[in-house]
């Protein structure tokens, strides 16, 4: 039974009160509140009066196999009544130790060792440090970092200096490294005609020269391997990753891939490094990783760059980083069941599947008038709305289409979060045909009211 009173703002006007909430001009609040979601179950969030919504963005992409997951959750209740929590710094356990040995069965050789923190942005601070020590423990000193133009590696201020989206970065710009960005492979806007592997294959030209120019004062090249998130679903071929691995090679360069959030599956492999056949110096992974149930990372690299820092304390050589709940006991136990998943089925057959079925719903915009761009990698999928399909001229994006969009997705059951004018699906790999079905459609029509006016 449902009764008349509106659950849902009470809870709304409470949070206002104190809660200040991330990435947000907490004004828009005053036109439309933060929902309050009581309850979660597959790719269902239920709100305080009962409404549903398809969680079309997996709750920031961090959701794999449905909120409530019964295996992940078994497995989190047998964890707590087992053993909660305790520092990883002269002890170990369990989930830590074989969640470890899982990680590099599963991952590209030679990435053998694995370096736990607690959140994506911690972890590729962790790489980032490693990276500069290691170079330092071999002699030399390189202070800078090398990433591509519309990257997105956290909001930490060393991940932060590595990114490039001016959302989130210019604000702090005085207090950032100095950081090398190139011109990336992005292929949006390519020249007619071009395909994606022809263009990031041109598009590799400028890491080259920027590599021949500054290898020597270079730590690492970080990217995120095939789709730039964060920066507007941005995607490229992975002839751009086999191509930056044997300049790195060549230069003598770490490559440090940011897995963050297409790792565990997403673009339709494991690992989005498998696609060009290419193993990193550093893998850093995180959001999917607990299957959207608690926060956890990883950095994975190789012996070669643990032996670095091998030596007897008094050498200084030790890695003396270390973040509060690192390895935290009940998060690496979640990532064991999370693993436990792909292993009891064939998960990236269902991935590619599903992301042609989210390609195949979305056909109605493929002509669309407002239409710039439709992309894809496994359940990644995005469409870029314009003013002006020939030109690509975008709309003015204080006028926040997306926005709009958003809100009337609401009114049809379905969450989704466009990034500015760029609406895009990242669902739990457990949705549906219906459900995509539905999850297209609310977008379908509420670009179509976005864009009229
Ligand atoms: C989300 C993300 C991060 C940062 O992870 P947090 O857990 O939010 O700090 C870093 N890199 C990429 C590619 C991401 O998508």
């Amino acid at each position: 039974m449902t009764d008349s009173i509106d659950h849902n703002t009470a809870w709304a006007q409470r949070d206002l009160d104190h809660v200040w909430h991330p990435c947000t001009q907490m004004k828009d609040h005053e036109a439309l509140p933060p929902l309050p979601i009581r309850s979660a179950q597959g790719v269902w969030l239920e709100d305080f009066n009962g409404r549903r919504y398809i969680d079309a963005v997996s709750s920031w992409w961090v959701n794999l196999f449905g909120h409530s997951n019964p295996v992940i959750t078994a497995a989190l209740k047998d964890q707590l009544d087992t053993l909660d929590h305790i520092m990883l710094a002269g002890m170990t356990h369990s989930p830590a130790v074989e969640l470890a040995e899982s990680l590099v069965r599963l991952a590209p050789e030679p990435l053998t060792r694995c370096f736990y923190a607690d959140n994506g942005s911690a972890a590729v601070e962790a790489a980032l440090k490693m990276s500069f020590h290691y170079w330092l423990n071999r002699g030399e000193t390189r202070p800078r970092f090398m990433s591509l133009s519309n990257s997105y590696h956290g909001e930490t201020l060393g991940a932060l200096a590595v990114g490039d989206v001016p959302l989130y970065k210019s604000t702090y710009g005085p207090l950032l490294l100095d950081n090398i960005v190139v011109p990336g492979p992005d292929c949006y806007g390519r020249p007619e005609g071009m395909s994606w592997r022809e263009h990031s294959e041109a598009a590799f030209a400028a890491m080259e020269t920027a590599l021949e120019q500054h290898a020597s004062e270079v730590s690492a090249v970080i990217v995120e391997p095939l789709v730039q998130c964060a920066g507007s679903m941005r995607m490229y071929d992975p002839i751009y990753l086999t191509r930056l691995r044997e300049a790195c090679n060549r230069h003598n360069v770490h490559l440090i891939a940011d897995e963050i959030a297409v790792g565990f599956g997403r673009t339709g492999t494991l690992f989005a490094c498998e696609q060009a056949g290419i193993a990193p110096d550093f893998l850093c992974l995180s959001k999917g990783i607990t299957g959207g149930t608690l926060p956890l990372s990883v950095v994975l690299t190789s012996d070669d760059i643990y032996q670095a820092f091998y030596d007897d304390y008094a050498k200084m050589r030790a890695f003396l980083h270390s973040h509060s709940y690192t390895g935290n006991a009940l998060a690496c136990r979640a990532a064991l069941a999370t693993l436990s998943i792909f292993e009891s089925r064939d998960v990236l057959t269902e991935v590619r599947a599903k992301g042609a079925a989210m390609e195949a719903a979305a056909a109605p915009l493929r002509d669309h008038p407002n239409v710039g761009d439709m992309r894809r990698h496994g359940m990644i999928m995005a469409i870029e709305l314009v003013r002006d399909r020939d030109s690509l001229e975008p709309f003015d994006w204080r006028e926040r289409r997306g926005r709009r969009i958003h809100r009337h997705a609401l009114t049809e059951g379905v969450l989704l979060r466009p990034l500015g004018d760029v609406v895009y699906f990242m669902p739990p790999f457990i949705i549906n045909d219906d459900e995509i079905e539905a999850m297209v459609g609310a977008a379908i029509r509420g670009i179509e009211l976005a864009v009229a006016g």
